[in-house]
């Protein structure tokens, strides 16, 4: 049933229930009442009839009764103390005989006992309701009966006021009932929309003017709505915080929950993992093939205490952590090690290579110092020993020195202070360094550097650079080459080519040369007197300068080394 009809209903049966009581407390007072007051009258009457009567017999008596019973309207009865009627107002005397015994009338009993006996009951001969007082006389008693038809009348007519008013009240009562339940209900019907609109997501219309329990409610109910909104808005505002600070994250970052159904992959993930972007997550288990990795993931689902291990995925080695998470499911994390796999890789080698470059010319120095510390050599023997031994001393200290130069660079310890220098004097002066060696070799040496070639760059830097790139160039190219040294403006700096026709770098070794310790024929490059380092350090200090190094080269044709150099920012 609806809230306004039960109110209603309520209602109508409240006030049903008060008129009918009200029918029946009238009844009981007023007949109560007014059944009082005619016994007291009638006990009166009864009284004078009983003072009247005396000892009067006969004719007399029965005239007396009959004047009486006319006089008061009610039924006088006398009858002996055998019960026997005498007189009667209703009966004419010769009738009396035939009425039957009074002695046995409960009023009568009383009044042959000496006492005013009172009753009443339905008459038997008009079947009305009659009150009967009776009272002891000389010789017998009287009696007189009155029907009730006042007080019946009386009743039914204060009944029937009442039920009218009951009736009344009732209609009355249905209308205003009828719009007291709905505006009582209205409100609550509102605050019943309103909190459905809530449990619905939607934002209530909430009227909270009303000054009583219901305007209370509602109220309480907006602002129970206003918290659970604000709320909401936090856990949302945090929830994207969350969502960007995953997708943004290094790490790759899986969420399951406790179904094993993926809930969160992040971009990070997906990239480790080869999945498409924005394509549905996949099964858990399809995840990942590594059967390593798909044990930690079922154990950390099954809620066993986070592990972490090494993972090899298709392309690119991680770190994964899978940790249970308290409500059921896991979240694993993929931490892409490869870089630092490969600079694991690159220190090992290096370790490796710089202990191998060093162990070989300190076991000839070993040797030949052996030798020499033994038996005295002849003199020519003993030159040539200690010649072996300084050659190799030298080219640990070169090896030393670029090592060093190396790790200054790298380690930031060194940056440049570019000046402005004239280009063609510094390659002068670089190119008589080297010129005795060139020489011997028969090579041509050409600088196509116009006079007014300025280069800006660190001195001690480029003079490195150019070194070490025209020693190449000597050293791999065979008797009678020619190498070329070209300056030429390009935008935004200035170009510098040194090319020669030497022995070439094959293709596939070409995109190393650059790298420490890489050499195309280290046993050559040794015996010439080289550390793999060279093009290393040029292209450390090329790229300090803010510039680029490209080498070109073909096989049995020659090589050409590319340099860019930055012009000087104008301030
Ligand atoms: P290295 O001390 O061995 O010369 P670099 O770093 O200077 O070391 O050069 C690396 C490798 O590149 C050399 O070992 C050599 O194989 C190759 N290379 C460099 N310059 C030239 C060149 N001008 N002609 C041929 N090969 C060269």
């Amino acid at each position: 049933m609806k809230l306004p009809a039960k109110l209603f209903t309520s209602y109508v049966v409240l006030v049903a229930a008060s008129t009918v009581a009200l029918v029946l407390a009238t009844d009981r007072a007023l007949r109560g009442r007014l059944m009082r007051e005619a016994s007291a009258e009638v006990t009166r009457e009864t009284a004078y009839l009983a003072r009247a009567v005396g000892t009067l017999r006969g004719s007399d008596l029965d005239s007396l009764v009959h004047q009486l019973g006319r006089a008061t309207g009610h039924r006088l009865t006398v009858i002996t103390r055998g019960g026997v009627v005498v007189a009667d107002s209703d009966f004419p005397v010769d009738q009396l005989p035939t009425l039957e015994n009074h002695a046995a009338r409960p009023e009568f009993r009383e009044a042959l006992a000496g006492r005013t006996g009172t009753d009443l009951r339905r008459s038997v001969s008009t079947g009305r309701w009659e009150l009967k007082v009776a009272m002891p006389i000389e010789g017998g008693a009287v009696r007189v009966s009155t029907p009730l038809p006042q007080v019946d009348a009386v009743v039914a007519d204060a009944q029937n006021a009442v039920l009218l008013g009951g009736l009344l009240a009732l209609a009355v009562g249905v209308v205003l009932a009828l719009g007291f339940a709905r505006e009582v209900a209205r409100p609550l019907l509102r605050l019943r929309e309103a909190a459905q609109s809530i449990a619905r997501g939607e934002r209530p219309v909430i009227d909270v003017r009303g000054r009583d329990e219901v305007g209370d409610l509602s109220r309480a109910l907006s602002a129970l709505e206003e918290n659970l909104t604000r709320r909401m808005g936090e856990l949302e505002r945090e929830r994207s915080e969350m969502t960007a600070l995953v997708a943004s994250m290094v790490e790759g970052v899986i969420a399951l929950d406790g179904s094993g159904t993926v809930t969160t992959l992040n971009p990070a993930a997906r990239r480790l993992l080869h999945l498409a972007p924005g394509g549905p997550p996949p099964p858990a288990l399809e995840l990942f093939r590594q059967r390593p990795a798909r044990e930690a993931l079922e154990r950390a689902l099954r809620g066993a205490p986070a592990a972490e291990l090494q993972v090899e995925l298709e392309d690119r080695t991680a770190m994964l952590s899978a940790d249970p998470l308290p409500g059921g499911g896991a979240v694993l994390v993929l931490h892409d090690i490869t870089g630092l796999k490969r600079l694991e890789t690159v220190r090992r080698d290096f370790v490796a290579n710089v202990s191998h470059e060093l162990k070989t010319p300190l076991t000839v120095i070993r040797g030949y110092a052996e030798t020499l510390a033994g038996d005295p050599l002849p003199d020519a023997e003993r030159r040539e020993f200690v010649a072996k031994v300084l050659a190799n001393a030298r080219r640990m200290q070169q090896l030393v020195d670029d090592l060093l130069d190396l790790s200054r660079i790298e380690s930031g310890a060194w940056s440049p202070a570019p000046e402005r220098l004239a280009l063609a004097p510094l390659l002068h002066d670089v190119w008589s360094g080297l010129a005795p060696r060139a020489a011997a070799a028969h090579l041509v040496f050409t600088a196509r550097v116009p006079a007014d070639t300025i280069l800006f760059a660190d001195p001690q830097g480029a003079r490195q650079v150019l070194v070490n790139v025209l020693d190449n160039s000597v050293r791999y190219t065979p008797d009678g080459g020619s190498i070329t040294v070209t300056a030429s403006p390009a935008a935004g700096g200035l170009r510098i080519e040194i090319a020669d026709t030497g022995i070439g770098i094959p293709g596939e070794h070409l995109p190393r040369i650059f790298e420490r310790f890489y050499r195309v024929d280290p046993a050559r490059s040794r015996e010439l007197g080289g550390t793999g380092l060279g093009l290393s350090i040029v292209k450390h200090l090329v790229e300090a300068h803010g510039g680029r190094v490209e080498a070109e080269s073909r096989l049995g044709t020659g090589t050409t080394i590319r340099l860019f150099f930055p012009e000087a920012r104008r301030a």
